[in-house]
């Protein structure tokens, strides 16, 4: 068997091309861009990376973005001002707390603390909680851009057993919810879970976000399943030991070029539908 690959940045290129346009209508008909905050908290050069690369794909489709760059010692307090700066301006559509902040943070009080209309990347407990109840809101957007690219290549879900290794607020736990709501029956993994190689072995659609390098091995894996390989580390290497993969999996991301680039673009389009919803009520008042 040869796998089929789920090509992240092909599909995210497309979705750019489309969101350009979206953008554009909105600068002809209402003289505004949605414009995307992002926050920087702290010198860890992968998430300087991360911020940057986001802040490109803004200026790819036309949108605005301004980057808040806060030294290490900031406090819980200063960042909490900042947030609220930005929850007060109109011009802001969307804003980004880039994860990990430092430890000395309380990062939970800090994602709160983003106006819920602005929340574009589902932190908050309350668009968690909307997402997992299956009403509108802007879901976290590494496995909502997984679910975006499950359904692009028509990646069959209904009554899938699918495993995700990794419970972290931003991936496992959205992660497990959306594909619950895609009729799936969930397994979720993480560091306490006993015999998880038995857990795995069951995966028709497996999901990786463990955060260690080729921490899951290939040999666990199903013949046949789905294997979505959510970590990235230095080096272009994921979570899920892709040799032989190919040979094994129906269909596999493969790292880079899979879920990265869909993390990006689906975190981008949730910005422009915020300022879409946003501009144009400006303009109905
Ligand atoms: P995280 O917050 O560190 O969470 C890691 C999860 O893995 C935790 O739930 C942990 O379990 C579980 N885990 C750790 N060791 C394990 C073990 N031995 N067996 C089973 N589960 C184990 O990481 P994250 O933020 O979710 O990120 C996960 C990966 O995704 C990382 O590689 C990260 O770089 C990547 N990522 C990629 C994107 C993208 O755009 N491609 C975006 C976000 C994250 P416990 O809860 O029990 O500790």
């Amino acid at each position: 068997m040869s796998a089929l690959p789920l090509d992240g940045k092909s599909l995210a290129k497309e979705m750019e091309s489309i969101l350009k346009e979206r953008v554009s209508f909105l600068a002809e008909s209402f003289k505004h861009v949605p414009k995307l905050a992002t926050i920087l908290v702290g010198d860890d050069p992968s998430s300087a990376t991360y911020v940057k690369m986001k802040a490109l794909a803004c200026q790819r489709v036309g949108m605005a973005s301004v980057r808040v760059e806060l030294p290490h010692n900031t406090t819980t307090e200063e960042l909490l001002q900042k947030i609220h700066e930005l929850n007060q301006d109109p011009l802001v559509h969307g804003i980004l707390l880039q994860h990990p902040v430092p430890s000395h943070i309380n990062e939970r009080m800090a994602f709160e603390a983003i106006d819920i209309n602005k929340d574009v990347d589902g932190v908050t407990c309350l668009g968690f909680g909307r997402m997992a109840m299956g009403e509108a809101a802007y879901g976290s957007a590494t496995p909502a851009g997984i679910i975006s690219l499950l359904e692009h290549y028509k990646i069959p879900l209904e009554g899938k057993h699918a495993v995700v290794v990794g419970r972290s607020a931003i991936l496992g736990k959205p992660m497990a919810l959306m594909l619950l709501q895609k009729n799936c029956t969930v397994t979720i993994c993480h560091s306490k879970t006993l015999h998880l190689e038995k857990f795995i072995a069951e995966a028709d659609i497996l999901v990786g976000a463990v955060g260690i390098p080729h921490f899951i091995k290939s040999k666990w894996i199903k013949t046949g399943a789905v294997v979505i390989d959510a970590g990235y580390h230095p080096g272009g290497i994921g979570d899920i030991e892709n040799t032989k993969l190919s040979s094994i999996a129906s269909a596999y991301t493969p790292v880079p070029g899979g879920v990265g680039p869909m993390t990006i673009s689906t975190l981008i389009r949730q910005s422009i539908e915020s300022g879409e919803t946003q501009i144009k009520s400006l303009k109905t008042l």
